[in-house]
């Protein structure tokens, strides 16, 4: 088939089947353009609740997608590749998180998104890195913290909050390493008045968050959505801005603010799991309806406990 002909099939296949495809900003460019939505993972969540398609096509990494699936368990929700994973999630295990619980009785555990349905399923919060301060600062002060598993959100919180008895799990995600403080500072230096904006959404972004917080970083620096980047893009008179988050997002901005240059802080800054999801993939499981993702009930429902409660602080 033809790119032409993958696109007229991708309709067919949305109309026949009655189907959404939702698609994560950090996915490849014709995903994000035969996307019905392009948003970060709680946003698609949600656009999943609004729906009332009979098929979601999620188009990201696997445990966003599980995320959708415990917010609408009755929907069917299709990922084109399964094994779409990602290394934060990874970097800490079920038997990990039981036995750090039971090494600190009384202690609240707090967990990034960015963690499998079983993982959130010990929570008792869950948080985005935009909440994560708020959450952390809304638990009592004697109380202690288990916060995991992406360490530098977890040193940004605790900066930000100044808590003392919190213990940060020592997990990360591979992609921040192409955006460390030598490659922003290189990037602002061939930029000179470029601002310098931020996307929260990935562990990718979170080193970045940090040094900002840290003061390390001589940008004028803003952390946004992307909605806020647009807006910020649009309203600002300057007409160049670097970019310190994964590089999918630079597709979407460049859409959506035609006539401004968004330059990424590193063109490496590349998650090979979101780019897992291709056009041919997204096919093939639209139209033999494989790969739907699945969450224990037992599980699902204590995960959705911790997102709730997420949801309940802010
Ligand atoms: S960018 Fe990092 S945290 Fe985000 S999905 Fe990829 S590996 Fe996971």
């Amino acid at each position: 088939m033809t790119e032409e002909q993958k696109l007229i099939r991708i309709d067919q296949l949305r109309k026949e089947k009655n189907a959404v495809i939702l698609a994560h900003n950090y996915q490849i460019a014709p995903i994000q353009d035969v996307a019905d939505y392009v948003g970060d993972s709680l946003g698609l969540a949600r656009m999943a609740q609004k729906t009332d398609k009979d098929i979601i096509v999620f188009c990201g990494v696997y445990f966003m997608a599980e995320t959708a699936k415990i917010l609408n368990p009755g929907k069917t929700i299709l990922i084109p590749d399964p094994d779409a994973g990602c290394s934060l999630v990874d970097s800490i295990t079920l038997t990990d998180v039981q036995k750090w619980k039971a090494e600190n009785p009384g202690a609240v555990t707090v967990g990034y998104v960015n963690s499998s349905a079983e993982i959130k399923s010990e929570l008792d919060y869950c948080c985005t890195s935009g909440n994560a301060a708020q959450i952390v600062a809304s638990i009592p002060a004697e109380t202690p913290i288990l916060f995991l598993p992406d360490m530098f959100l977890g040193m940004y919180v605790k900066r930000k909050t100044g808590r003392k008895n919190m213990q940060i799990w020592a997990g990360e995600c591979h992609v921040h390493a192409a955006i460390d403080l030598k490659k922003i500072n290189k990037a602002v230096a061939a930029h000179p008045g470029a601002d310098l904006m931020v996307h929260p959404e990935c562990g990718c972004s979170t080193t970045c968050m940090l040094h900002a917080a840290e003061g390390d970083i001589t940008a004028p620096t803003y952390i946004y959505s992307t909605e806020k980047m647009v807006n910020h893009a649009m309203a600002s008179a300057n007409d160049d801005f670097l970019i310190a988050t994964e590089v999918g997002i630079l597709h979407r901005l460049k859409k959506e603010a035609p006539g401004k240059t968004f330059f990424p802080v590193s063109e490496s800054a590349v998650c090979e799991y979101m780019k897992m999801i291709t056009v041919d993939k997204l096919i093939d499981s639209l139209e033999k309806e494989i790969h739907p993702v699945e969450v224990d009930e037992n599980i699902r429902q204590k995960a959705l406990l911790s997102i709730e409660r997420m949801i309940a602080v802010g």
